[in-house]
């Protein structure tokens, strides 16, 4: 059942836009169903987000697969995440880049994430418990760099942390809108394009 529902989402996707097949087959190959509670599992094709407990979500299906695409992730690519969430998201670019590290704030949801990783044997996911406005200095440079938790802008800090070239995807508040902005960093400066409007929990400075 859950194959014909996953079929069915795949369709839909590629009908509303994401074209790139390696994202498509990750989305694909990736049980979301194992990063949903119990009780929204029969949902968990459905074209939609789901709460996942401590008041956040598991981003739709389309969002993660936009975000994913417009990433533009490559096997040699080291790749940053703030807001590791439900696991979904860092799940799909594990089968994408070389390797992923992602932050979460809230502990339960870093803990639960983890072990999902472990089940799922996704080795080249290394995750941490902390505020990811802090990013991960040790591991300086990034290739690419995801936010999902929406945010006001991009600070110096995390800034410093993608290479030249580098691409961050981020859903930035504007004008009391959510929009998913696409900045490459060119010459020391980021110049950017802007995509779709989306509803992302917001980012939250502090750990809970
Ligand atoms: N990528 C996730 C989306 C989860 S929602 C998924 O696929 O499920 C966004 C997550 O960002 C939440 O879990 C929230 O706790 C976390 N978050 C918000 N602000 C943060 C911050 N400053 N540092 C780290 N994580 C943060």
């Amino acid at each position: 059942m859950l194959d014909v529902r996953k079929i069915r989402l795949i369709l839909e996707l590629r009908e509303s836009g994401i074209v790139n097949s390696e994202v498509l087959s990750a989305l694909e190959i990736i049980p979301r169903e194992k990063f949903i509670p119990e009780n929204y599992r029969n949902q968990a094709y459905e074209n939609i987000a789901l709460p996942i407990g401590d008041g956040q979500t598991i981003s739709q299906p389309y969002v993660v697969a936009k975000m994913t695409e417009l990433l533009e992730v490559n096997n040699n690519h080291k790749v940053l995440e703030i807001g590791t969430g439900s696991g979904y998201q860092c799940a799909i670019l594990s089968k994408l880049a070389r390797r992923i590290y992602t932050i979460e704030r809230i502990k339960n949801l870093h803990e639960k994430s983890s072990k999902i990783f472990d089940e799922l044997q996704l080795t080249n996911i290394v995750s941490k418990y902390e505020d990811g406005n802090n990013g991960w200095v040790e591991q300086i440079p990034f290739d690419r760099i995801i936010f999902t938790a929406a945010t006001e802008s991009i600070s110096s800090r995390i800034f410093s942390h993608i290479k030249e070239d580098g691409i961050i995807v981020c859903p930035i508040i504007k004008d009391n809108k959510q929009v998913i902005i696409k900045y490459k960093r060119k010459n020391n400066k980021l110049i950017f394009e802007e995509f779709d409007d989306v509803l992302f929990v917001p980012n939250i400075k502090g750990t809970n």
